[in-house]
């Protein structure tokens, strides 16, 4: 039996990285499907290729897990691209049952698709990508939370949006202040 992990792992965590480890000793194989929505493109932080090669980095070790992406329902890609497989999501707390039950029911409900839920460790209940993201925007250390791909890209991208600060600082310095009049 297969798997496909389906989310926006923007970027992974440990969390998810935790499920995904589960689940590759239950299932023959799991897809990690990175799915993408036009309207919400701009929204990430890291665009799909980067969080493709960095769910990439992530799993090379674990032999029997691919990376895929899919833009388009969720049931379409389970019929067409891996008929058979069933949708794996992970659980964090009781908050995020109701979410996911409701998409469970409706991922059934059009498409005859069976979701099947791994809960991470408890010590991963409290991390998310979103949560990662804003840490890491301040230069905070996220290392202990996120497989080292994810900590090196976030790393990058921390320095990239420092150095564009900076080069936005010189820039307004060095324009030229107009003289007030009677100065
Ligand atoms: P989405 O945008 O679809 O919620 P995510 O990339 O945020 O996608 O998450 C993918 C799946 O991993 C979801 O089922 C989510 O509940 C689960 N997940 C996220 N963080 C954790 C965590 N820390 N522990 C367990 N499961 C998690």
């Amino acid at each position: 039996m297969n798997a496909v992990f389906p989310g926006s792992f923007d970027p992974i965590t440990s969390g998810h990285m935790d499920v995904l480890t589960r689940a590759a000793k239950i299932f023959d194989r799991v897809t990690v499907t990175v799915m993408h929505n036009a309207r919400k493109q701009g929204r990430h932080l890291f665009t799909l290729e980067e969080r493709m090669d960095i769910l990439r980095g992530a799993t090379t070790h674990l032999p029997n897990v691919r990376v895929d992406t899919f833009g388009g329902l969720l049931v379409d890609y389970m019929a067409h691209q891996e008929p058979g497989s069933v949708i794996l999501r992970g659980l964090r707390a009781v908050s995020d049952y109701e979410y996911e039950l409701q998409i469970a029911h409706l991922n059934r409900q059009i498409g005859d698709a069976e979701t099947v839920f791994i809960m991470a460790a408890t010590r991963w209940s409290f991390v998310s990508s979103s949560m990662i993201r804003e840490i890491a925007s301040y230069g905070g250390d996220v290392s202990e939370m996120v497989p080292r791909a994810s900590a090196a890209a976030l790393r990058r991208r921390h320095a990239e949006a420092y150095a564009e600060r900076e080069a936005e600082k010189h820039e307004h310095s060095e324009t030229p202040q107009r003289e007030q009049p009677g100065h």
